[in-house]
């Protein structure tokens, strides 16, 4: 027989959900506008305590807005890290701007103040920074902030993977001009599929709302002086979001439980290190990461392939952006030599060392025994 089938990180409802997308059949509410987009909006406003929100079909349309509604253009510089996912960046290209990736640092996989600095030498005026809090786990958002305020640079915060995750108290996704987030399949709460745009600028949160749904004018005919987007989120999605949020507090805290697990479970074990935590920060947790120690001889891969044989799902960490074909053409800026890896930027060296753990909330104890005991055997013989 097959072994039960244990997950990276995949949708879990409680039943509140159904309770809002009925209301939404109830009351014919299945339209991309309604009463949950716009309670969903408050509510995750309130949640992450910041003024306003625009609850969009996906967190890439929010980053996508966030840029437009910056008024970033072709031949515009955008500082990004290399170490995410494609999404980040993939706006930047729709805006036909230009992508300046940068190298993370070791403490928190995230955008390195340090290279972000040598950024600014050599392109002195970008039109913004992307930040990202990888797995969850806040950047080193102080620092980079206060760069970015002398540089006169403003911030967008893709806090797609960290909902829910504070630094010094104050939820990621609130310290930039704009903040998102994302209801994806396997984010911390989902809606299926949707996204939110984030910011204390009323007029920006007001704009977004126009843009995504088709830019009209304010007249009886269908009247437009800018190109808009399908990007609102439905009512039935909204309703599904509020039932989630109902519970993501909870999900936090069963995804930390998981990362103190898989420490406690691995802590004899010199070779492995679980990814890093801010110390200025809560962290979500949203996937659980190892890395293995530089010259040991167990891959990433082996792991992978040892669970995935156990019907296990797991996945690498993201491949830094520099490295992939389709961004070939665009700069990437690395302090070299640093820390141990010589050869190689921290990014690429994080990945070439890592992997991301089955971080499902619903995992019970069996099934972390299981994945803990596969990886286990691997270097305890
Ligand atoms: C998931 C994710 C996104 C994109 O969100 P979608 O809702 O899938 O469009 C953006 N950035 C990061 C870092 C993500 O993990």
């Amino acid at each position: 027989m097959e072994k039960k089938r244990i997950y990276l990180s995949s949708p879990t409802m409680h039943g509140k959900e159904q309770e809002f997308v009925k209301e939404a059949f109830d009351t014919n509410w299945v339209a991309p506008l309604g009463p949950n987009v716009n309670s969903f909006e408050k509510e995750l406003a309130e949640h992450v305590n910041i003024p306003y929100a625009a609850a969009l079909s996906a967190g890439t349309a929010a980053i996508h807005l966030a840029l437009r509604l910056l008024g970033v253009k072709k031949g515009d510089i955008v500082f990004v890290p290399s170490l995410t996912f494609s999404a980040t960046c993939n706006p930047i290209i729709y805006e036909n701007a230009t992508p300046v990736f940068i190298d993370s640092e070791r403490e928190t996989w995230n955008i390195s103040p340090e290279a972000l600095r040598k950024a600014y030498d050599k392109y002195p005026n970008p039109k913004a920074v992307i930040i990202v809090h990888l797995y969850g786990t806040p950047a080193k958002i102080d620092e980079i902030m206060s760069i970015c305020a002398e540089k006169g640079t403003v911030v967008i915060e893709d806090a797609a993977e960290s909902l829910s995750s504070t630094y010094k108290g104050r939820h990621t996704g609130t310290f930039g001009k704009f903040g998102i987030y994302s209801f994806n399949g396997n984010k911390i709460i989902t809606t299926s599929g949707g996204g939110m745009l984030v910011s204390a600028d009323k007029d920006m949160i007001e704009k977004a709302r126009f843009l995504s749904t088709q830019a009209r004018d304010p007249a009886r005919h269908y009247q437009h002086s800018q190109i808009g987007y399908n990007y609102r989120m439905s009512n039935v999605t909204a309703g599904i979001g509020r039932g989630q949020l109902l519970s993501l507090e909870e999900h936090k805290s069963l995804k930390k439980a998981i990362y103190k697990r898989y420490k406690e479970a691995f802590a004899d074990i010199s070779e492995i290190a679980m990814n890093p935590l801010n110390p200025d920060g809560d962290a979500n947790n949203w996937l659980s990461c190892m890395t293995i120690e530089e010259g040991c001889e167990v891959t990433p891969d082996k792991i992978m392939d040892a669970l995935e044989a156990e019907n296990i799902e797991c996945r690498p960490i993201w491949k830094p952006m520099h490295l992939q074909p389709v961004f070939q053409e665009y700069d990437f800026i690395s302090i070299n030599g640093e820390n141990g890896c010589k050869s190689c930027s921290v990014a690429e060296d994080i990945f070439n060392r890592g992997l991301c753990l089955p971080s499902d909330i619903k995992n019970t104890d069996e099934d972390m025994e299981r994945i803990i005991g596969i990886i286990r055997k691997i270097f305890v013989s």
